[in-house]
């Protein structure tokens, strides 16, 4: 054998053998509440279409018709011949509702780990400093290091500590970034705090809403995320969003100051030598964001379940993190007990993976519950059920 590939193959041992080793399950039916896998029908709780849109039948005829009129593939990158009509009016309606700052334009990209690329790496290079909240999504920080800016990692959601970090910095331009709603914990950055740090020291301020689009702010608001929920506006923030989480299709964008994003148009690398996503998808995008932005009953039945799962999971056995979002993690702690219970709940016919190290820091493994409004009252009832079952007789990740 090469040494080359028994090197591989030892470290994917000892992987194994720490119970890290993660593996896919085939999905064989649309995402939803009720997927159908491995041969059988689950009851769901661990995908991000937390307005239940991925399979809504209104996006898909949208996504049908954009598929009739633009066919399947963009065929270039959006500078060269890839940038369609539906991508353009799907910018000019995300840059006008989200509006981090008077004017704001925004810029499509194909996910969100490739808009965090070209964000920051087009805003901060060499001489200047990232500062990131230590829980932040992988794809910040791997911005981060490709910037090769000086990268400053703070203690999760603490103020002070970023305070003296940025006082201590003798970078030439500062750059904060933080998720709003953190991707594993569910729990939602001090964004007011962070922007007067921002201020304070004139950086600019990446939020990553990932999580939060879609899904926070209230009344005529609802939905439009994280800067929504705490109201907040400034030409220092480059918000984020996502569009294959609550919006249910896939992609994600930039808004911000019109010289943003002119500045990311010209030399985001992650922008411009890709090719631009099928326009199907816009076209898709535009019935969903109509869903997202007029149906409030989806979120109604969203919160309805978060409040329901909150007030029953507090006797489960395991620690429920504070979280007021869809993200809702159980922390088990060992990573082979997180596997372990995770296999129960698949047993009873109930689909929750495990998240492990390095997702998330060692010692917290945990079932990164996650809710949608296509969850019933009846389904959360039974998913605290099996979990109260499992907790009774706990099963070990050691013997498995
Ligand atoms: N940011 C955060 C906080 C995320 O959780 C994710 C996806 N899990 C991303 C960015 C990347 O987005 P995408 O899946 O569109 O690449």
């Amino acid at each position: 054998m090469l040494r080359l590939i028994a090197e591989l193959d030892a470290a994917l041992e000892q992987r194994a053998g720490q119970q890290l080793l993660r593996r896919r399950r085939v999905v064989a039916s649309a995402q939803g509440a009720r997927p159908v896998v491995e041969a059988r029908q689950t009851l769901h709780f661990g995908s991000n279409d937390y307005l239940g849109l991925a399979a809504d039948p209104r996006v898909v005829a949208a996504a049908q018709q954009g598929a009739a009129r633009y066919g399947v593939g963009a065929g270039a990158s959006h500078l060269i011949s890839g940038h369609f009509q539906p991508h353009e009016d799907l910018e000019r309606e995300l840059a006008a509702w989200v509006a981090p700052c008077a004017n704001a334009r925004a810029l499509l990209f194909s996910t969100g780990y490739m808009a965090n690329l070209g964000v920051i790496t087009a805003l901060v290079g060499r001489e200047d400093a990232v500062f990131g909240d230590r829980l932040n999504h992988a794809c910040l920080n791997d911005a981060a290091l490709l910037s090769r800016a000086d990268f400053v990692r703070y203690a999760h959601a603490n103020v002070e500590a970023l305070a003296a970090r940025l006082a201590a910095s003798r970078a030439r331009r500062k750059l904060i970034c933080t998720d709003a709603v953190f991707s594993m914990d569910g729990d939602l950055a001090p964004l007011p705090q962070l922007l007067d740090l921002a201020d304070a020291h004139d950086a600019w301020l990446l939020v990553d809403d990932a999580h939060g689009f879609g899904v926070l702010g209230q009344g005529r608001d609802a939905g439009r995320g994280t800067l929504a929920h705490f109201a907040l506006a400034s030409e220092r923030i480059v918000y984020m969003g996502t569009l294959g989480k609550a919006a249910g299709v896939a992609g994600a964008f930039v808004a911000a100051h019109p010289a943003v994003i002119e500045t990311l148009l010209q030399s985001a690398r992650s922008y411009i030598y890709t090719t631009a996503s099928p326009p199907l998808l816009a076209s898709a995008l535009a019935a969903s964001l109509a869903l997202v932005r007029n149906d409030a009953a989806r979120r109604e039945r969203l919160f309805a379940s978060i409040a329901r799962w909150r007030a029953e999971a507090s006797h489960l056995r395991w620690q429920l993190l504070p979280s007021v979002t869809p993200i809702q993690p159980l922390i088990i702690g060992d990573a082979g007990e997180a596997l372990a219970v995770s296999e129960a709940l698949w047993d009873r016919g109930i689909w929750v993976p495990a998240i492990r190290p390095p997702t998330v820091p060692p010692g917290s493994a945990r079932l990164r519950i996650t809710l949608s409004a296509a969850h019933s009252a009846a389904d959360v009832d039974r998913l605290v059920a099996a979990l109260a079952e499992i907790g009774a007789d706990p099963p070990h990740g050691a013997a498995r």
